[in-house]
């Protein structure tokens, strides 16, 4: 069941995957669980979580929230294809954190969202570098969605795919890059969800010993 009760908190998630893709991921947490909180409710949301990642600019994202509200088609477009782009990335992290090969189907749907957000992207250079770039009130959904796609794409294609993980926390299952010279980050959060297991096991040793 998804937790509809307390507001979305699509603006000021901790940003702590290490990759945007996974940060994306993380707008949803407690997957299969009775916990299952989900951000991304209404296509303003996306625009939230757009500008609170710096996707987009802070005044694009302000832009965006008004345009959706005003335009059901862009709406259901931006929410509907965020979802999705979300639940590909998902799938295929999850499955990599478990040591498992990503399914060919979500790779399949990762690649043509990758390509659609491509299909309006410019290349520009900055600093002796090429980079993507979007014109947000051109193309919004590509622009929001874009840099998420091309970081999963990259992931998949250059990063060490044994550093993708899944934070074991109870009702969490955000995903993360795990950065660590022995690759030993076990948590989303040590402030969390760290804390909260050593918490657990305590009350669990207490428990036993009374
Ligand atoms: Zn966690």
């Amino acid at each position: 069941m998804v937790s509809l009760d307390s507001p979305s908190r699509a603006g000021s998630l901790a940003l702590v995957g290490g990759e945007l893709a996974l940060d994306f991921a993380n707008t949803s947490s407690g997957r299969g669980t009775s916990g299952h909180l989900e951000h991304l409710r209404r296509a303003e949301d996306v625009a939230d979580w757009a500008g609170h990642a710096r996707v987009i600019l802070p005044d694009d994202a302000d832009w965006l929230r008004g345009r959706v509200g005003g335009d059901g088609a862009l709406a259901e477009d931006l929410l509907g294809s965020a979802l999705d782009l979300r639940e590909h990335i998902y799938v295929i992290a999850s499955e990599l954190a478990a040591g498992r090969l990503a399914p060919q189907p979500s790779i399949d749907s990762l690649t043509k969202a990758h390509a659609r957000c491509v299909g309006k992207a410019h290349l520009k250079p900055f600093e002796r570098q090429f980079f993507w770039t979007w014109s947000p009130r051109q193309d919004p959904v590509e622009a929001a969605l874009g840099p998420v796609a091309l970081s999963a794409m990259t992931t998949l294609m250059q990063a060490d795919l044994t550093r993708v993980k899944q934070c074991q926390g109870e009702k969490c299952g955000w995903l993360f890059f795990d950065t660590t010279k022995n690759k030993s980050r076990r948590w989303c959060e040590m402030e969390v969800c760290g804390n909260r297991a050593k918490q657990k096991r305590l009350t669990q040793r207490a428990l036993k010993c009374d």
